[in-house]
């Protein structure tokens, strides 16, 4: 699908804007595991028993989301989207383990994007019911309720290489790679 000035893009959070990986990496340790436990090629890191209550109690931790780093050159990509005259959407799922994952979103992104912009966060548990040209996010398969309008473009991460017949960007800056079609 090309996307026309105004079309509105959709840009996920966790994986794609903000280093989710790094943050859980950086907590496990500091919780005491060891991200040896880890299978980073799984989109839920592979883990069973009481690896994964140490990794979900990590997540839930109230903060975890708004500490988390943004990805290189997330914030400058986002800024070039808009500036190809897209209407740039974040669109994220709430963690509902975590009790503040929801204002943690709109504090990260009114410290890293700017406060403009929160006013341009969808928060969903449902991204097929949200409308637009193109949705960039990593997760391999992005399902809900409806066949959704957008055209799901992968951001690469090492848990959904196996993923194929859809674009990818592989980086933010890579972004020229899909400029044309993009804006
Ligand atoms: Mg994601």
């Amino acid at each position: 699908m090309t996307v026309s000035p105004g079309s509105v893009v959709l840009v996920d959070m966790d994986g794609v804007l903000a280093d989710w990986f790094g943050g859980m990496a950086d907590a496990y340790q500091e919780a005491g595991g060891d991200i040896a436990d880890f299978d980073l090629n799984r989109w839920d890191l592979g883990t069973t028993g009481a690896v994964r209550q140490l990794q979900r109690s990590v997540q839930a931790t109230p903060g975890f989301y708004a500490g988390l780093a943004p990805i290189d050159g997330a914030i400058e990509g986002l800024y070039l989207l808009r500036d190809l005259g897209a209407t740039v959407k974040l669109c994220s799922t709430p963690d509902a383990t975590n009790p503040t994952c929801a204002s943690d979103k709109v504090d990260w992104v009114a410290n890293h994007v700017g406060t403009a912009w929160v006013k341009d966060l969808i928060l969903t548990h449902d991204k097929t019911l949200v409308r637009g040209a193109v949705l960039i996010d990593d997760k391999p398969e992005v399902t809900g309720a409806v066949v959704p309008e957008w055209e799901h473009i992968i951001f690469d991460q090492p848990y959904n290489r196996h993923v194929t017949g859809k674009r990818i960007l592989t980086g933010w800056g890579a972004l020229d790679t899909l400029k044309e079609n993009l804006a």
